[in-house]
């Protein structure tokens, strides 16, 4: 009789504590960091300062009082041993039209007008929020470099390691002007968050939200947002914020063991007027284009020193290696010039280059690729990208199946009336996918009317190509 109850009463004791356990919200720890705080604090500083040359913060002061308001609720609703005084946390509106966000290095956080017109509610603009605060706060940029061989490569991102340094070493550009460029699109962009990262600011990105007095479901319905958003294509922010995983389940459940206000905020007329105001702005760039112009811009400033003819010398039948690190190599006219910048060289005969760019001659070129996305998704971002920087291009053909150091590639013709010489100019991109997923393109430039005297050089180039990432 004795054991029977004993039994029993061991069981209901089991019974009455399992859910308790099993609800009870999650414990992350500050994940591995062999960095002084110092060093995310020069990161983020070095990085945001480029960060505000390239992205259009948005000057608005209501604007900018919401958004501060926003995030300095969120900074005290963290845990103290995440808060870290010593960072300046600051949240900017960058006029940008993709659905995306992202936060540097000791808190410097940019939100993209893209992504508040897009959020349905206020909560779904915390969420995004809170889930950013909590990488800057478990530090993951550097902690992610402390678990890898070289962690520079991985904070300044693969995308500026091949322009900056790999293309760049060759040609005298160092590294460090390389960054440039790099460092931006590295910095917020190409970081890549790991999976156990993400999963981390998921899960306190949510116990935040509980505690700042909103719903963490929000969290889990923003992501559905942004995956929406992106049609066939993979949105930006879901490709440097990998999902884990049932993200939106384990959300959900941890949102079970949170205590939710029944007043949790779920949007504010503040909420709404901020996206009217933003709404009100002109029509935001997208970062394919910023991108593209920058890379212009860069290109053009490498080639300014020319001058251009309309006597161009033909491609000369002897042809010199260019190299462009380990990883890459190929063969051009003797009688070119190359002209490198951080993602791409220009190789271009004299008389046709100067401060608009090339007018006769080929470029080859990095760009960062999206997780998950395919050769076709890459190329049309690519190409995109290409006719919003220039805009009296536009598409001659249909993809064509080609190959580019033995690999798959894809190949479309645009044409248009160039500003520089005043006749049609042909410009042919190939693209195709490096092994880290980045995009490589090689791209022949030539007025119509002298097409076929360079086919041949054009084909002996691009047969040349050896790609060894
Ligand atoms: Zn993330």
């Amino acid at each position: 009789m004795f054991k029977r109850t004993f039994v029993a009463l061991a069981l209901s004791w089991l019974i009455a504590i399992a859910p308790i356990t099993s609800l009870s919200q999650t414990v992350i720890k500050m994940p591995k960091n062999k960095y002084p705080i110092s060093k995310d604090i020069e990161l983020g500083r070095q990085a945001s300062g480029e960060v505000e040359k390239v992205f259009p913060v948005v000057n608005d002061r209501d604007a900018q009082r919401y958004l501060d308001n926003i995030g300095r609720r969120l900074v005290a609703a963290t845990p103290s041993q995440f808060r870290h005084p010593e960072f300046g946390y600051s949240f900017k509106i960058v006029h940008v039209s993709d659905l995306n966000a992202f936060a540097l290095p000791a808190g410097y956080m940019y939100v993209n007008s893209g992504l508040i017109m897009a959020a349905k509610n206020e909560g779904e603009l915390v969420g995004v929020m809170a889930h950013e605060l909590i990488h800057v706060q478990l530090r993951h940029a550097t902690a992610q470099a402390t678990s890898m061989n070289n962690p520079w490569k991985q904070i300044l991102g693969i995308g500026s390691v091949l322009g900056g340094a790999v293309l760049g070493g060759v040609t005298g550009v160092g590294a460090e002007a390389g960054a440039q460029l790099g460092q931006v699109f590295a910095a917020g962009y190409f970081t890549r968050y790991s999976r156990k990262a993400e999963k981390e600011a998921d899960l306190v990105g949510a116990q935040i939200m509980a505690t700042a007095n909103y719903d963490p479901e929000d969290l889990a319905n923003m992501f559905r947002t942004i995956a929406a958003s992106g049609g066939d294509h993979p949105p930006e922010w879901l490709s440097s914020h990998p999902d884990p995983g049932n993200r939106y389940n384990y959300i959900l459940q941890e949102r079970r063991s949170l205590r939710i206000s029944p007043n949790a905020i779920r949007d504010t007329n503040e909420f709404q007027r901020v996206k009217r105001r933003l709404q009100a702005l002109p029509k935001a760039k997208s970062m394919a284009q910023i991108e593209q112009e920058m890379k212009n811009q860069q290109g053009q400033s490498q080639t300014a020193g020319g001058k251009y003819s309309s006597d161009v010398p033909l491609p000369s039948g002897r042809m010199r290696a260019y190299s462009g690190g380990e990883w890459i190599s190929l063969n051009i006219p003797d009688n070119w010039k190359d002209f490198p910048s951080q993602t791409e060289v220009q190789l271009a005969p004299e008389g046709a280059y100067g401060d608009q760019g090339i007018t006769h001659g080929a470029m080859i070129g990095v760009s960062k690729g999206h997780q998950g996305a395919t050769l076709e998704q890459e190329s049309e971002e690519y190409v995109n990208g290409v006719l919003q920087g220039n805009s009296y291009l536009s598409r001659q053909s249909n993809y064509q199946r080609a190959t580019l150091s033995g690999r798959n590639a894809l190949a479309i013709l645009l044409s248009g009336r160039s500003p520089v010489t005043g006749r049609t100019e042909r410009v042919t991109i190939y693209t195709t996918q490096l092994r880290n997923g980045d995009v490589f393109s090689f791209i022949t430039v030539v007025p119509e009317n002298e097409e076929s005297r360079y086919r041949g050089t054009f084909n002996s180039i691009m047969s040349s190509i050896r790609l060894r990432d």
